[in-house]
């Protein structure tokens, strides 16, 4: 029951958080393998310092599966430097195109022919690649219908008395994914805002993809809009939030959290 009325209020976000700020153009990037350099240089950094690291890798003319095969390492870890960890992160996606030499002859296209829960393991075996990243390659790059939990999605439900803080990250996706099951993303009003997520509309955010990874998309998108201007970290400002009005009640302690 309890689990029900949660599928209803998540769904109940995510037409509010819709009506509001309209599609947010997730995720943004020409290739689909920007879109996977892009889930490993955000990992731990902030999109403006991962898009920076993009930006330098695509002068470089490394931006591409060839590109990272052919650089040299130092010269690697030089152009992502900005999203930090670098080290790893230059390992990391030498590792990726390594893998997908190996068990897809250098092919994304053969690698997305795969099962989406095949490849959700594989991705996970590999080194860098937790559930966010993996879910992230899936969703944004294959157009799979796969949602991606992040922290923002987390500290909102756990606000909410949604989820509790040690719910595993696949009892937090499938939460919402049942809550979206069914809905449908509409074309954008034009009074709409855009919210704090938004990004401007990319050959890979315009993809082709279901109604059901459109919805995924979108409510991702949607969330990292609420915890980057409203549910911060270190503090909840519920004043003006879009989601204020389903803050539980009597509950009034939310608010300053
Ligand atoms: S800022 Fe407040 S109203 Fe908005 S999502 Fe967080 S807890 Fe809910």
């Amino acid at each position: 029951m309890k689990a029900d009325a949660n599928v209803g209020q998540i769904r109940a976000y995510y037409r509010t958080l819709y009506r509001t700020w309209g599609p947010q153009h997730w995720w943004p990037g020409r290739t689909r393998f920007e879109v996977i350099a892009g889930a490993y240089l955000v990992q731990n950094a902030a999109w403006t310092n991962a898009e920076r690291a993009l930006g330098r890798l695509r002068a470089a003319g490394a931006l591409s599966l060839d590109g990272i095969r052919r650089a040299p390492l130092p010269r690697l870890q030089s152009l992502v430097r900005p999203a930090g960890y670098f080290r790893q992160k230059a390992r990391n996606l030498k590792g990726f195109v390594k893998f997908l030499d190996k068990r897809y002859g250098g092919s994304l296209d053969r690698m997305f022919l795969q099962p989406t829960e095949t490849l959700r393991q594989e991705l996970l075996g590999l080194r860098g690649v937790g559930p966010e990243t993996a879910d992230s390659i899936l969703l944004y790059a294959g157009q799979r219908p796969v949602f991606v939990v992040d922290a923002y999605a987390r500290r909102i439900l756990n606000r909410h008395g949604l989820v509790p803080a040690n719910a595993t990250y696949d009892e937090v996706r499938k939460l919402f994914e049942r809550a979206l099951a069914g809905v449908v993303p509409k074309p954008r009003k034009p009074e709409a805002d855009c919210g704090a997520a938004a990004h401007t509309p990319s050959p890979m955010s315009r993809a082709k993809r279901s109604t059901r990874a459109q919805a995924y998309n979108e409510m991702h998108g949607l969330m990292v809009g609420v915890g980057k201007q409203f549910c911060l970290k270190s503090k909840a400002c519920c004043e003006g939030c879009p989601l204020e009005q389903f803050l539980p009640r009597p509950k009034s302690g939310h608010r300053g959290l």
